[in-house]
C-alpha cells in the first residue's frame, strides 16, 4: 500500500492510506537516504510504501521527495534532522513583542527554508496587544519582507475567524513553526478546531519538561489543505553552508551582488567596491537583514 506519513515519534508513524485509515507502522530494516546521515529518515509529509502483515505495519520504502526541511541543533555536534517533506510552503509565526521574536531568528529560520527553495509567509500575531510604537515596527517589517520575496501578514489569533490565513494554506501542505508563546496553537485552534491543539501554560510546561518533542504532526484542515505543526522552537541553528554559498538565501542580494568586484569570491564582508555593502548604505538591502548575514558569517548562528 501507500500512505502519507501523518505523525512520527521516532520509531512508530502514523500513514495515511488511499483507503482514508490510518495506520499505524514502524520502519523495516534500514533506509537510507542520499544526502542524509540518518538511518531512519522518514519524516512527516513522506509518500512511503508499506505492509501490513499483522497489528503494526511495515514501511518498506520511502517514494522520492519534492523537498525537505531540515533542522539543524545548535549544537553542531548533533546531526541536522528531517522535520518534514514535501512541503509546499513553511509559516513562520512571530510576534513583535509578548514576547519579541528576534530578527536573526527570522532570518535564520527563512534563510533555511529559501535553502531548500520552500516558499516562505510571516505571520506576525498579537496585533491586538500592539502599541503604536511596536505597530510601526511591525509594518515596517512587512514591508521589508515583502521586498525579499516573502508574504508577510498581521493577525490576532483571538479573532474567531482567519480568512487571510486560511487564503494563505488553501491546496498546500504548510510548515508552521514559531518560537513558543507565539500563539501557534491560538492560530491552529481557529484555523481547524478538531485539531485541538493544547494552548498557553500546557505547552509551557511541556517546553520546559521531560517530554519535549522533536518530531512534527500533520493535520488536515480541509479537503485539500494540510498544516504540519512543530515542537515550539527555542533556537534555530544553520546547515553548515559556506559563504559564497550564503548570499544566495538572501534573495534581495543575488542580483546586487553581481556587481562586486571581486565578482564571486566576494563575501560582502569588508571587499573593496562590494554592490552588496553598496546597496546597504544606500538603504536598498535592510541593515537589519546585512547584520544577520554577518553574525551567519561569523557562526554565530545560536544567538536567538
Ligand atoms: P504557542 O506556544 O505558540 O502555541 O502559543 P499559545 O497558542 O499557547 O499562546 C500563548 C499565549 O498567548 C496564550 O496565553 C494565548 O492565549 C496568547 N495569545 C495567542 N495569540 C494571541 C493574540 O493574538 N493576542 C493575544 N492578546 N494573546 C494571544
Ligand atoms: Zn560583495
Amino acid at each position: 500500500m501507500e500512505g502519507l506519513v501523518l505523525r512520527s515519534t521516532g520509531s512508530f508513524y502514523d500513514v495515511l492510506a488511499a483507503d482514508g485509515q490510518k495506520y499505524v507502522c514502524k520502519v523495516r530494516g534500514k533506509i537510507r537516504l542520499e544526502g542524509i546521515k540518518e538511518t531512519n529518515p522518514v519524516a512527516v509529509g513522506d509518500r512511503v510504501t508499506f505492509e501490513m502483515t499483522n497489528d503494526v505495519g511495515a514501511i518498506t520504502d520511502i517514494l522520492p521527495r519534492k523537498n525537505h526541511m531540515l533542522r539543524q541543533s545548535v549544537k553542531k555536534t548533533a546531526h541536522a534532522h528531517v522535520l518534514a517533506a514535501n512541503v509546499d510552503q513553511v509559516m513562520l509565526i512571530a510576534t513583535v513583542a509578548y514576547p519579541r521574536t528576534s530578527l536573526g531568528f527570522i532570518d535564520r529560520f527563512l534563510v533555511s527554508a529559501e535553502s531548500f527553495r520552500i516558499p516562505q509567509v510571516l505571520v506576525f500575531n498579537k496585533k491586538d496587544l500592539l502599541k503604536d510604537d511596536e505597530l510601526q515596527l511591525q509594518q515596517k517589517l512587512t514591508a521589508l519582507y515583502e521586498k525579499t520575496g516573502v508574504t508577510a501578514l498581521t493577525v490576532s489569533a483571538l479573532q474567531e475567524s482567519q480568512p487571510d490565513v486560511l487564503a494563505l494554506l488553501q491546496g498546500k501542505i504548510t510548515l508552521i513553526a514559531g518560537h513558543s508563546g507565539v500563539g501557534k496553537s491560538t492560530l491552529l485552534n481557529k484555523l481547524a478546531p478538531h485539531i485541538n491543539q493544547k494552548t498557553g501554560e500546557i505547552s509551557g510546561f511541556s517546553e520546559k519538561g521531560m517530554h519535549t518533542t522533536t518530531f512534527a504532526e500533520m493535520f488536515a484542515i480541509n479537503n485539500n489543505s494540510f498544516v504540519i505543526d512543530t515542537p515550539g522552537i527555542k533556537e534555530w541553528g544553520l546547515v553548515d553552508m559556506n559563504h559564497q554559498e550564503l548570499s544566495d538565501y538572501f534573495p534581495e542580494m543575488r542580483d546586487v551582488r553581481l556587481d562586486c568586484k571581486f565578482g564571486s569570491r566576494c563575501i560582502h564582508v569588508n571587499e573593496p567596491q562590494c554592490a552588496v555593502i553598496a546597496a546597504v548604505e544606500a538603504g536598498t538591502i535592510a541593515l537589519s537583514r546585512y547584520e544577520s548575514y554577518l553574525s551567519m558569517i561569523a557562526g554565530e548562528d545560536n544567538r536567538k
